[in-house]
């Protein structure tokens, strides 16, 4: 999952106004339960807008943000991101997680140029294709600037 969750790479964006809007809507519960499938071993880039936001809600940068890499990304603890709650699935900053997070399962798959649907989310075909149109930029935006290194 890592390795593909690189090549792929999600949306960078300044949380801007309409950013905030950015969600794809997937109904993400499993036999009564949050999936939380993308959450574990997470590869998601971290814009500088998404760690204002998170710090902003008392994390410490250095308790979610992992520097390793030539763009900041989401932490892992136990093989899952910080911010997951495994007993439930959820995510605890989910309304301010960040844009990679609104727009995943959609990714941008490098080899092809195309912005597609993961196939590693058990709901991928629940994504329609007016959803990928609506999107595809926002993925496409992030996945330049994260392939640039900049994502600032
Ligand atoms: S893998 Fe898909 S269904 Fe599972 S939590 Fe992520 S987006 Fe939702
Ligand atoms: S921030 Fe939330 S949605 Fe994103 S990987 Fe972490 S737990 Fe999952």
């Amino acid at each position: 999952m890592q390795e593909k969750y690189i090549q792929y790479l999600i949306h960078h964006g300044s949380l801007r106004k309409e950013n905030k809007e950015v969600n794809v809507k997937i109904n993400c519960k499993l036999n009564g339960k949050y999936c939380g499938k993308c959450c574990y071993n997470t590869e998601m880039p971290l814009t500088r807008e998404d760690i204002k936001r998170i710090v902003k809600l008392g994390f410490p940068e250095k308790y979610f943000v992992n520097f390793n890499n030539q763009v900041p990304k989401l932490k892992n603890i136990e093989g899952h991101c910080v911010f997951l709650d495994v007993q439930t699935g959820k995510c605890k900053i989910y309304e301010n997680r960040p844009l990679g997070c609104r727009l995943y399962p959609l990714v941008y798959d490098a080899k092809e140029n195309i912005v597609t649907v993961d196939k590693l989310c058990p709901k991928f075909n629940e994504v329609s294709e007016e959803t990928i149109r609506k999107y595809e930029g926002h993925v496409r935006d992030l996945a330049s600037k994260v392939l640039k290194g900049k994502l600032n």
